[in-house]
């Protein structure tokens, strides 16, 4: 393990292929090769087999995300992404909660985070069809930050069925972060696609607002973001696997990128570090 600052990859699904649509298996199989998917079912075998693939990847932590997604796939619960992730400190279990499917968003919360040992919270409007500034979410956010617990926000473009892309606007989320300025959000994919500056902005602008770069190739970045530098403390790494499967390669993408080493060992684990509040071992 890292002594200094810990490698972290901050967005993976842990959805199994059974739990998956055939329409995501297919899209796996043309995209990645029919190894992938092979690969998908071993790993996530066991959190002893994920635990053993973040090793080869020089991953110390992940952050694994619960998905309740009726459109793209079936559904990957919190109980079991918690049970799942609760064999290691390593891996840092994140619940979803969609507004459409649970009635009582501040008691699912609660019990995500308090029984099931969940650390914070993974939102989908994208998929799930909700803008993040609707006022039926306030309860959540307002436990959520009263709890302490980030939210990470699908933010930008989606390649699939059913995503309705208007809903990942992270203008949006200005209104959550001016009303609950303590809250601690996490826009996934910074935006990808013809949000970037909007992301890089509102990253800049509000404190506790973050951008999470899975999604985006890394030597695009500085062109993305070409004053990448100027938001050091901002800038988050994941990979979304199983959609990327070489996580190493772009973890040694980014250390090849004209950037200051202390800029890169934040993004690629420092800052989520203070974010998920893990302690130096
Ligand atoms: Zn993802």
């Amino acid at each position: 393990m890292a002594m200094n600052t810990p490698i972290i990859d901050f967005h993976i699904h842990i959805t199994t292929a059974d739990e998956y649509t055939d329409w995501f298996l297919k899209w796996l199989r043309a995209y990645a090769g029919e190894e992938a998917l092979a690969d998908l079912r071993q790993i996530l075998s066991s959190p002893q087999a994920l635990l053993e693939y973040l090793d080869e990847q020089g991953i110390d932590y992940a952050v694994a995300l619960a998905e309740t997604n009726p459109l793209i796939t079936g559904t990957c619960p919190n109980d079991r992404v918690a049970e799942f992730c609760g064999t290691s400190e390593r891996l840092i279990p994140f619940a979803d909660i969609n507004p459409f499917v649970t009635a009582d968003l501040v008691s699912e919360l609660q019990r995500c985070v308090s029984d099931l040992g969940c650390r914070g919270l993974k939102l989908y409007p994208t998929y799930q069809h909700f803008y993040v500034n609707d006022r039926r979410l306030y309860p959540l956010y307002a436990e959520a930050q009263r709890l302490g617990v980030p939210i990470m926000v699908h933010t930008g473009s989606s390649v699939f069925r059913g995503a309705r892309l208007k809903y990942g606007d992270p203008l949006f989320l200005d209104d959550v972060v001016v009303d609950f300025p303590e809250l601690t959000i996490i826009m996934a994919h910074s935006g990808r696609g013809f949000w970037y500056d909007t992301a890089f902005f509102l990253a800049k602008l509000h404190a506790n607002l973050y951008m999470e770069i899975s999604g985006l190739p890394p030597r695009k970045l500085p062109t993305y973001f070409p004053n990448l530098e100027r938001n050091a403390d901002k800038i988050i790494f994941g990979s979304d696997w199983p959609a990327l499967t070489d996580i190493k390669g772009n973890i040694s993408a980014i250390r090849r990128l004209p950037l200051r080493e202390d800029t890169k060992a934040k993004i690629l684990g420092g800052t989520a570090a203070r974010v998920l509040g893990l302690t130096a071992k």
